[in-house]
């Protein structure tokens, strides 16, 4: 693969780059044509779309007793990594919940409460690789928050992935439905015979689920567009372009529309980094799917003439995934607000997050992670606020209040506070 030159990118290659879409925008027509047939024909548009696209007859949609059965039946050490991935999961989002407050503004006693969603629909992928983690990911947030019914959609097939299953019952889901893609996203949002409606739908997956997702934004929430998987290295001198390249390759292997980055101020490193990626990419075995990913226009390998150019970079690129392999990588980071996950220093692989460490991995892409963060308790919690006045309290207020009503033309506003005097 070629170094590029930051300083040397044209205006369509700067484009490709910070106005990346993985190919979503491609498929929104059919998306939109697969969304309403699900919205008007429930139940038989779900069976007859997963027989085109997943190639499986479906008798039962709903398989939530084999989720219990497929915990009970796993392998002894596959269950308990499960456990063990779902403890961290659940630590680290409990930290999150939120508390309600209340307290005293010159007299005005005013607050927050926070109170979770009623239902949540969490969709986890299972394309081309199986998404045990994505379950954990987004069914334990949700439960953390208090989400009473939490339902899970996964890819049909004849034998839906028994870990998969296991993982959807260890973090908690009250039902499990096997259907997937752009389908599963309408099902979810508008409901069917057999599939509850539910008030948010989140969670990752590939364009057409992403597509799905920006389609029915509107109709029902949803977390934010979660899509092809993105990963941005920085790195100085000092970076082994071996683990540089790992890291690339590895966020390159989740999918043929992933966008994977490395930038760095040192050029005989980005020369060393770009061949290790070559190397690593012909001894994995989703070497397919990951050279797709390296040829996409929003990849490649990066030389900057400083490190200031360098996170000026990653910051326009705003990654679901940062990695910084650099020696001052807490002021770097600093430089950088735009970045769904931050993995710093050479023992925090991705890959750590991706499974085990307790952060979310169902992270923002295509540059939403300028104004958005990940999947966390605030996704299924709203806030409501709340106020008490004394008489006092109003009264000063009073003059106030009567003013800006009047200004604004609302008469019956005023009086509604002059009366009480
Ligand atoms: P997936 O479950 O997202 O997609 C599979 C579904 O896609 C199938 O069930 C099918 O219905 C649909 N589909 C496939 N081809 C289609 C076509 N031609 N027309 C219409 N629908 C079609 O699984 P996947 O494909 O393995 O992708 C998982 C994705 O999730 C990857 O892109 C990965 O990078 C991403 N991911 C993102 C995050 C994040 O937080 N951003 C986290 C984990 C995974």
């Amino acid at each position: 693969m070629n170094v590029r030159t930051v300083a040397d990118l044209g205006p369509d290659e700067r484009a490709a780059l910070f106005d990346r879409d993985s190919g979503v925008e491609a498929v929104r027509d059919d998306v939109a044509d697969i969304v309403s047939q699900v919205d008007e024909e429930g139940d038989v548009a779900l069976r007859r779309f997963a027989s085109e696209f997943d190639d499986v007859e479906v008798g039962n949609i709903d398989i939530t007793d084999a989720a219990e059965r497929a915990y009970e039946e796993i392998d002894d050490h596959v269950r308990a990594a499960i456990e063990d991935a779902a403890d961290n999961i659940r630590a680290f989002h409990e930290r999150q919940r939120p508390e309600d407050w209340r307290e005293a503004f010159e007299g005005r006693e005013l607050g927050r409460r926070f109170r979770p969603l009623a239902s949540a629909g969490v969709y986890t992928p299972g394309g081309t690789a199986a998404y045990p983690s994505s379950a954990l990911m987004g069914v334990i947030p949700a439960k953390v928050a208090g989400v009473e019914h939490v339902a899970v959609a996964t890819p049909p097939a004849e034998k839906v992935n028994p870990v998969t299953l296991a993982a959807i019952h260890a973090a908690g889901a009250d039902a499990v439905y096997q259907v997937g893609g752009a389908q599963a996203i309408a099902a979810l949002a508008y409901g069917t015979e057999t599939v509850t409606s539910t008030d948010i739908v989140v969670g990752p997956g590939n364009r057409w689920v992403t597509a799905a997702k920006a389609e029915v934004r509107g109709d029902v929430a949803i977390d934010f567009l979660a899509g092809p998987s993105e990963i941005m290295v920085v790195a100085d001198g000092e970076a082994d372009p071996e683990l540089v390249a790992a890291d690339v390759v590895a966020q390159a292997e989740h999918d043929e529309n992933a966008s994977v980055v490395a930038v760095t101020d040192d050029e005989e490193l980005a020369g060393a980094i770009a061949d290790a990626v070559e190397a690593q990419a012909g001894e994995r075995e989703r070497e397919a799917v990951i050279r797709a990913a390296l040829d996409n226009d929003a990849s490649g390998v990066f030389h900057a003439r400083s490190m200031s150019e360098a996170v000026l970079f990653a910051e326009e690129y705003a990654a679901e995934h940062l990695s910084i392999q650099a020696d001052d990588d807490e002021a770097l980071l600093d430089r950088i607000p735009s970045a769904g996950s931050v993995f710093l220093g050479p023992y925090s692989p991705v890959a750590a997050g991706d499974y085990a460490t307790g952060t979310n991995h169902v992270l923002p892409t295509g540059g939403a992670a300028r104004v958005t963060g990940g999947l966390s308790v605030d996704t299924f919690v709203r806030s409501t606020t709340v106020q008490r006045l004394s008489e006092e309290a109003l009264g000063e207020l009073r003059e106030t209040i009567t003013t800006l009503a009047e200004a604004e033309g609302l008469e019956a506003h005023a009086e509604s506070v002059d009366r009480r005097f």
